[in-house]
């Protein structure tokens, strides 16, 4: 079906599949991880073996799925999908891995939020392509090992940091995506608009890059969001003041910082005077999760340099109290 079939019937994640790059040569940005992972997989190819495991890590919305997704298209195989918290069980995980086929591309999403028996399997799985299922309880439990033909692991994960080490080094590449420059997301934002059929120009397009926050997933989201303010407010066209005016109203401000990133920021102004303030502290806050104040605000305030991590806490740079309009404190003389 149509991209413009799946929009009307409103099915935002085939849409958002629908824009995804299908091979390494259509994907924008991210050079290095590309002629990396480029390599490793001619070489894979040229030896006639799977990959080695590869381990992708990196905020949400960068690109770590359809690296995956790539990476089976390349190597011609299936790709097999499932996530850290669904695998609650040593066995829910023995179940899918002795249902792969040789060669096949296992996609775990959330690598770091597996259960730790199912992590244990996992490293034996990796290295010898053999797993034991403890069959029974106590005394009497046998271990009963299981043959299971060469795949790739892909592991995606927005804290590298919470993977226990065995499990880290087991992955033959490792590759951290860092947050797009705008140059990229305005290459993005062009391409997603000719698969959309978007008439936009090189100014508007711009605006949406820049407000992206680094994001490829956030700048297809705002195309779209901008385009249905064209379409009703204006003349179908995305220029720059119908983005600026789009954006406005769905609160993402100049720099691109939604309304979850304000909240931190003026919750550690204002409240916390700047800070330093425990994460979790700061989620109660802003009433959000810790996971995602420190998965997905924090890592682009980090970047945007509004905010500093320190080992007693979270502190608001001078910068973030500017951006609120309001006066940085002065720092005290150490
Ligand atoms: P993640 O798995 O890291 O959360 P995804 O792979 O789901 O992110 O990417 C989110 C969306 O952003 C996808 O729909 C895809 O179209 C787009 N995207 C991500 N990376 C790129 C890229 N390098 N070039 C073009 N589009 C991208």
């Amino acid at each position: 079906r149509s991209i413009t079939a799946l929009e009307a019937e409103g099915d935002e994640r085939a849409v958002e599949a629908a824009l995804r790059p299908r091979s390494l040569d259509e994907v924008v940005g991210q050079t290095r991880v590309r002629d990396q992972l480029g390599l490793v997989l001619e070489a894979a190819r040229r030896r006639g073996r799977a990959p080695d495991h590869v381990l992708l890590s990196g905020p949400p919305g960068l690109g770590k799925t359809t690296l995956a997704m790539i990476i089976a298209h390349e190597m011609q195989t299936p790709l097999r999908l499932t996530s850290g918290p669904a695998i609650t069980h040593a066995g829910d995980l023995a179940a899918i891995l002795s249902g792969l086929n040789d060669g096949d591309v296992l996609f775990v999403d959330e690598i770091h939020r597996m259960s730790r028996p199912a992590e244990e399997m996992l490293y034996m799985a990796m290295e010898d392509f053999r797993v034991d299922v403890v069959i029974g309880k106590g005394p009497g439990a046998t271990a009963i090992p299981l043959e299971i033909p060469p795949f790739t692991l892909v592991g995606a994960t927005t804290r590298a940091g919470l993977l226990p080490g065995p499990l880290r080094d087991r992955f033959g590449f490792t590759a951290h995506l860092e947050f797009y420059e705008p140059a990229d997301l305005d290459r993005i934002v062009h391409r997603s608009a000719g698969l959309l059929d978007v008439a936009l120009t090189t100014e508007g397009s711009a605006e949406i890059a820049s407000r992206s926050r680094g994001t490829p997933r956030i700048a297809n989201r705002l195309l779209r969001r901008v385009r249905d303010y064209a379409q009703v407010r204006a003349d179908g066209v995305v220029t720059h003041a119908v983005a600026q005016a789009a954006l406005e109203l769905y609160e993402v401000d100049e720099l691109g910082l939604d309304r979850l990133d304000r909240a931190v920021i003026d919750a550690l102004c204002r409240r916390f005077s700047g800070g330093p303030v425990g994460v979790s502290t700061l989620a109660v806050a802003v009433g959000e999760e810790r996971e995602t104040v420190e998965e997905v605000a924090e890592p682009f305030l980090v970047r945007t340099g509004f905010l500093a991590r320190t080992p007693r806490g979270r502190i608001a740079t001078p910068a973030a109290w500017e951006h609120l309009g309001l006066t940085p404190p002065e720092l005290p003389s150490e």
